[in-house]
């Protein structure tokens, strides 16, 4: 049996860890939960043989315990406890989401010339709702979202 020292979960328990968000002083990046980083290449994640985490015992979609050695490094992709990037963690509580500046490029059209819109938003769901608000009539001529997250999906 051995304790998570991030959440203090046990880890035989398969309960998630925190989300974490990492930094390396540019640029930050959510924490890649097991089943959606590297090891889909080389390991089916949904055949019972890899129904938990290996080395944590956390469920697909789960946070991976701290210091796993599964868990990917989001910004080069590489196995976080070796890879070398240096980041370090900027917030350790789901409570507290870091919220992240998504640009929403917007199409020209006979109205209007193309625009972007800057929503701070903890995660691009939100940052879309915030932006049919602000903008109705724009959101279906959405054409392209990026974010200074560099892990976030960019549409
Ligand atoms: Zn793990
Ligand atoms: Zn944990
Ligand atoms: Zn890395």
């Amino acid at each position: 049996m051995s304790k998570c020292q991030d959440c203090k979960n046990e880890m035989l328990d398969h309960k998630s860890c925190f989300k974490r968000v990492y930094s390396d002083g540019k640029r930050l990046y959510n924490s890649i939960p097991y089943g959606e980083g590297e090891e889909t290449k080389y390991i089916d994640v949904d055949s019972p043989d890899y129904r938990y985490c290996h080395d944590c015992a956390v469920k697909k979609g789960q946070q991976h315990h701290y210091g796993c050695d599964m868990e990917n490094c989001p910004k080069c992709g590489g196995q976080l406890i070796s890879c070398g990037c240096d980041l370090s963690i900027v917030d350790q509580s789901e409570e507290k989401e870091t919220k992240i500046n998504y640009q929403f490029g917007v199409k020209a059209t006979d109205k209007h010339d193309a625009e972007v819109a800057t929503i701070e938003a903890s995660n691009l769901k939100e940052a879309k709702k915030e932006f049919a608000k602000s903008f109705p009539d724009d959101v279906d001529n959405i054409d392209v979202i990026t974010s200074d997250n560099g892990y976030e999906e960019i549409r």
